[in-house]
């Protein structure tokens, strides 16, 4: 679909439902015709008689058959998706917005941070990386999530891990009773202790709440990031995903159209950027 036609609806069906937590459902998507989008960018996902809202897919960008959406209850639309059944049809307009430049890529040390819901614009990434494992130095992964029930992808890790130069390293904010854990116990910006990685001109990227993308960016500057190598993806509020509404401005930029994917030396100096 392109860009021209920025309120073209594509109808997709809903082919099958994982429920990844309480409060995160990953809808899997066959569209009525193959869809292509670059890894980063967004859709804008109608359901139908209730409203549309953005989603970055979280499958990787090499399908263009089917597409995966991850979807955390949040409100008026998500609520709507956690009702949806297996052959429901749905529309998604776009792809809009910026991508990870992961051509610049080849050859580095990929670093991903993906906190909660925020693994699901990662895992595309990580997703559509390893179909090319061999153009990377390394590809490391930190995985938090508030508890081990609130993790999501739990059963793909074990699969990823095995993966050739990648390293997933993954921790909660805590273990309630009754619930098991293999990982670390901490916030997830304290997982850059547990790895090793050379920051100079190699890329991170960071996904989760406000508050983690704010306080994990200024971990990543303390571990040795520059600015330029910070990748943020900026879930702003937006309705039209074109810029056309202006609900979604940080600054001189709109995050719909800009972005949603930034490097912190772009973004730094805008304001309101965390909020
Ligand atoms: C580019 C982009 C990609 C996104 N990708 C995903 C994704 O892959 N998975 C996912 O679960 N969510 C994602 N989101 C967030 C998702 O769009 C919102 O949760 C959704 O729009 C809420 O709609 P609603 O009608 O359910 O909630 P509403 O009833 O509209 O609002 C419920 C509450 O959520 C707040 N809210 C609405 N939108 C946002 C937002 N963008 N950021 C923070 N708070 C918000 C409202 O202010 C309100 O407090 C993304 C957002 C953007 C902009």
């Amino acid at each position: 679909m392109s860009k021209k036609k920025p309120y073209e609806i594509l109808q997709a069906e809903i082919y099958d439902i994982i429920e990844e937590s309480p409060q995160i459902r990953t809808l899997r998507l066959k569209p009525e015709k193959n869809f292509t989008f670059e890894t980063g960018q967004f859709v804008e996902l109608t359901i139908p008689n209730v409203g549309e809202a953005p989603f970055t897919p979280s499958s990787s960008h090499y399908i263009k058959e089917k597409l995966d959406i991850t979807i955390m209850k949040a409100g008026f639309v998500t609520e709507a998706v956690h009702q949806a059944k297996k052959g429901d049809r749905v529309g998604i307009r776009g792809p809009f917005g910026s991508k990870y430049p992961i051509d610049q890529w080849k050859g580095k040390d990929v670093l991903i941070m993906g906190g909660g819901v925020g693994m699901a614009p990662t895992r595309s990434l990580f997703l559509s990386l390893i179909e090319n494992i061999d153009d990377y130095k390394s590809i490391t992964f930190l995985i938090g999530a508030r508890t081990p029930e609130d993790l999501i992808y739990k059963n793909q890790l074990k699969e990823w891990e095995k993966l050739k130069n990648v390293n997933i390293v993954k921790g909660v904010d805590k273990v309630p009773e009754g619930q098991n854990w293999d990982g670390e116990v901490c916030l997830i910006t304290k997982l850059l202790d547990k790895i090793s990685i050379k920051p100079k001109d190699n890329p991170v990227v960071v996904c989760g709440p406000p508050i983690m993308m704010k306080f994990g960016t200024f971990d990543l500057i303390e571990y040795g990031y520059e600015d330029k190598d910070i990748y943020l993806s900026m879930e702003k509020k937006m309705y039209c995903g074109h810029g056309q509404c202006r609900h979604c401005v940080m600054g001189k930029y709109y995050a719909c159209k800009d972005g949603p994917v930034f490097t912190y030396d772009q973004i730094k100096n805008e304001e309101n950027i965390w909020e």
